[in-house]
């Protein structure tokens, strides 16, 4: 896996799934130029506790339900 830096404090950590939370932007924004809210990875750093945005994250679709 690889890791990730802290813009903040340079401190460099692996991204665990336990720690990873999801951010959107806030409305208005890219509401405004794409017709829908972005949704990104985010972790805090844990050496100084700030927000690491890693990276965008795609909407999932509604789980396929087979009809059988
Ligand atoms: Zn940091």
């Amino acid at each position: 896996m690889k890791k990730i830096k802290c813009k903040t404090c340079g401190n460099r950590f692996y991204p665990e799934r336990k720690t990873r939370y999801t951010v959107s932007e806030p409305h208005g924004i890219s509401a405004t130029f794409s017709g829908g809210i972005k949704s990104y990875d985010a972790f805090d750093c844990p050496a100084c506790g700030c927000q690491i945005v890693a990276g965008i994250r795609l909407c999932e679709d509604a789980p396929v339900t087979e009809d059988d």
